[in-house]
């Protein structure tokens, strides 16, 4: 826990408020070129101003290739200058992550593992649902919040991914579901890590994303999941965040989410719910509220009591998302019909409620089973690291 809290102490102060994207300094006698991926058209288009002296409209050129067309050979792009394209050429880079592995779930979802520059892994799922794919990126290596709950939670933080690296997670599926014949429709950041730690990277991803000369994502199709940092999901809404805000809420007493998630400590429920009702007030939006099912500790008549009353009011959804389990950490999941009998209570209470059935299940692609160090192994490197550490097995 401990661990968990003095990691927001320092996105409190760094990591929140940063919409507005920063300009990028750089010069074209550097000798590491620019990730493309990492730039908004704005960034872009300073960079092309300052460097070359170029205007606007050539940064809507380069997007339209990249991102519309899928060509990141600047030489193909023919409607710019044969001078020009070898200066690009020069300056920027493409750098995909290389995929490790690619599972298949009987269900047809698809759980690709990336190796980022570092050697580091992530994980991103293409969702099989009925009509459409849903696309879950990571927005970190591992995930400091420390949810009792998750297997993310086992690998502690390790870093934040740039924005250039939550793209190249987009752009290599984009890639690789050629091979299916297929897309995606929605993008959902609920993969590894905490997405609101990562607040800058994650608002400069979610620009490019929606960018109407780029992917063109609309916002309602963007869903970015948080465990309740209250600060940030203010300045979510404060300043338009171009995605939907959806809020593992979990349990319905401070008791109970203290214990399944540390960060209760910091933003209690009333603090959180409070937030969540601003939100929908500045942003005009509503909030989807997540509740994982834990059978016996948060799913009890009484709390679903408690959920109505809490939900009372605000503008939002109840996403109920059945426990899937992760063996040795002590939970269980409850019984599908009483899953359907809160469903439906919710449903005859006015609220709008949908239940999340697990999607690839068997090849631990489901919501809470993305980890791609294990906790024994992350144990061994501290316990070498300690100086009074004895043997280490
Ligand atoms: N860190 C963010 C997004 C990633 S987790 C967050 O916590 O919101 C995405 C969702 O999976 C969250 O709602 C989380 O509560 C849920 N989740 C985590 N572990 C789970 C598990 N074992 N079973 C079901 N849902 C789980
Ligand atoms: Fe992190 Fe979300 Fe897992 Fe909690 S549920 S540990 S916030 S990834």
């Amino acid at each position: 826990m401990a661990r968990a809290l003095k990691i927001l102490d320092s996105a409190d102060v760094s990591n929140t408020g940063l919409l507005a994207l920063a300009p990028v300094a750089i010069s074209t006698t550097a000798a590491r070129k620019l990730n493309f991926f990492n730039l908004s058209r704005t960034a872009l288009g300073e960079i092309l101003s300052k460097e070359f002296g170029l205007p606007a409209f050539r940064s809507t050129q380069i997007f339209q290739w990249v991102y519309r067309k899928g060509i990141t050979d600047f030489a193909l792009m023919s409607d710019l200058g044969a001078e020009l394209r070898e200066k690009l050429a020069l300056c920027f880079e493409f750098p995909k992550a290389e995929i490790a592995t690619r599972q298949i779930s009987s269900d047809g979802t698809r759980k690709y593992v990336f190796k980022l520059s570092d050697g580091k892994l992530v994980e991103a799922v293409m969702i099989k649902q009925p009509t459409r794919m849903t696309l879950c990126v990571s927005s970190q290596v591992g995930c400091g919040m420390g949810c009792k709950f998750c297997r993310t939670a086992t690998m502690g933080f390790v870093r934040h991914l740039s924005a250039g690296e939550i793209m190249a997670q987009v752009v290599g599926v984009i890639d690789d579901a050629k091979e299916f014949g297929d897309s995606f429709s929605n993008i959902v950041f609920m993969g590894m890590g905490e997405p609101l730690h990562n607040y800058k990277g994650v608002l400069e991803t979610l620009h490019i994303l929606t960018d109407h000369h780029g992917l063109a994502i609309s916002q309602r199709k963007i869903t970015v999941s948080t465990s309740g940092l209250v600060p940030a999901i203010r300045d979510f809404g404060t300043h338009k965040a171009p995605a939907n805000l959806a809020i593992s809420l979990n349990a319905t007493t401070d008791e109970i989410r203290s214990r399944i998630m540390p960060l209760n400590d910091r933003f209690p429920l009333a603090e959180l719910m409070a937030a969540a009702k601003d939100y929908t007030t500045v942003s005009g939006k509503e909030v989807t509220l997540e509740y994982v099912m834990l059978s016996g500790l948060n799913d009890s008549a009484a709390d679903l009591s408690r959920l109505v009353k809490l939900v009372n009011g605000l503008p939002s959804k109840v996403n109920l998302i059945p426990y899937n389990d992760n063996a040795g950490l002590g939970f269980q999941t409850p019984a599908k019909a009483w899953v359907m009998e809160w469903r439906n209570k919710l449903v005859s209470k006015g609220i709008n409620a949908t239940v999340r059935w697990s999607k690839g299940q068997d090849i631990n692609a489901a919501c809470g089973q993305l980890v791609t160090e294990s906790a024994r192994q992350k144990k061994t490197v501290s316990a070498e690291r300690r100086p009074s550490a004895g043997v280490v097995r």
